[in-house]
């Protein structure tokens, strides 16, 4: 069972990281299918997460490690993250225990009233 633990280890860190991804920057939208994911260590570099039937990412990890066995890279999660609270937001509600609290509130200072 040493892989079912591994893998769910770097579903644990991506999303982790996900959430310092959304800490650096929010994602920009560039249509409704695509987003550019700052980098968690590079802010100069963005990844590309396009999101049809299922989400893809153009970076490595994705590539390698989550492509085609159902995972997720941790920019592919911070736009899921992402996604879910600005839904949140939209419907009005204010529990947002999913999303980082300071993340949160800076997505809250910067909805207009
Ligand atoms: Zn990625």
């Amino acid at each position: 069972m040493e892989t079912t633990q591994s893998v769910k280890q770097f579903t644990d860190n991506r999303e982790e990281r996900a959430k310092a991804i959304l800490q650096i920057g929010n994602p920009e939208c560039l249509d409704e299918n695509t987003y550019l994911v700052p980098s968690q260590f590079d802010s100069n570099k963005k990844y590309e997460v396009t999101h049809f039937d299922s989400y893809s990412c153009n970076c490595k990890d994705f590539e390698l490690r989550c492509k085609g066995k159902g995972l997720y890279c941790k920019h592919i999660k911070a736009i899921i993250l992402f996604e879910k609270v600005i839904l949140l937001a939209l419907k009005g509600k204010a529990s947002m225990h999913d999303a980082h609290p300071d993340f949160s509130r800076n997505l809250l200072l910067s909805q207009p009233d």
